[in-house]
């Protein structure tokens, strides 16, 4: 972030009171990563920055540099997601999104495929796409862009591919023979469906068939892989979704 003023294309992350009459925003841009910027005034009903800095905004932003946090002098959103704030399901959904984006991304470095796939996984959310599908592969996508991708082609333990479960501390399925204390079953059939959604597009998760038993193992599997392997601890907005 050179020179007094900087432009940036973001999403609205995570919004919080400031003084009497700001918001302090938290934003992930494509160009200069996570960072937190107040927009002056946000809180007066007049307030032309107001509807712009709304949590779920996707937009163009530009700022000025400020002793403590950028300023926010301009915003052109170009979506608001708006009928997430109308339906209190789906804004639950909207905000674990962007609640284990924030936990996952650190700071100020540029990370653009991030911002996209959670541009992405907001636009599946506001078109109905099938949400369970949807999360787990955002999750399972996410920790790969991250660098925490699980193994899941062969026993992390043996290279064996008769694996049968899967370790959180491990980060990968597990043979019977190395099985840990922490293993959690996971067939085949399931750790199948777990690599096309790290693979395929975000868009094509609601094309993927599975059972009843392969939708519970794969929702304890992700849910214990995030919770342990990358260290995000307790993910306060999961418990609001309906498919835990
Ligand atoms: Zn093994």
């Amino acid at each position: 972030m050179s020179g007094r003023i900087f432009k940036a294309e973001g999403l609205v992350l995570r919004t919080r009171v400031l003084g009497e009459a700001d918001r302090l925003v938290t934003l992930l841009t494509w160009q200069n990563g996570k960072f937190e910027a107040v927009a002056r005034g946000a809180r007066k009903t007049k307030s032309r920055l107001a509807a712009g800095v709304d949590l779920f905004t996707y937009g163009r932003f530009t700022f000025h540099r400020g002793k403590t946090w950028p300023v926010i002098t301009g915003q052109e959103p170009i979506e608001r997601f708006s009928q997430f704030r109308d339906d209190p399901d789906l804004y639950s959904y909207g905000i674990y999104l962007a609640e284990l984006t924030d936990r996952m991304v650190g700071g100020e470095e540029p990370c653009a495929e991030i911002a996209q796939l959670l541009l992405d996984g907001w636009s599946m959310l506001g078109k109905n796409t099938e949400r369970f599908l949807l999360c787990r592969a955002f999750e399972l996508k996410l920790a790969h862009v991250a660098g925490y991708s699980p193994h899941l082609h062969s026993c992390t333990g043996c290279g064996s591919e008769k694996a049968v479960s899967f370790s959180p501390r491990q980060g990968g399925l597990v043979c019977s023979s190395c099985l840990g204390t922490d293993h959690i079953k996971m067939d085949p059939g399931t750790a199948a469906i777990a690599r096309r959604l790290i693979e395929a597009p975000l868009a094509q998760a609601n094309q993927v068939r599975l059972t009843a038993a392969q939708k519970k193992e794969l929702g304890r599997v992700t849910a214990a892989f995030l919770t342990y392997h990358l260290d995000l601890g307790d993910i306060k907005s999961r418990r609001l979704l309906n498919d835990y």
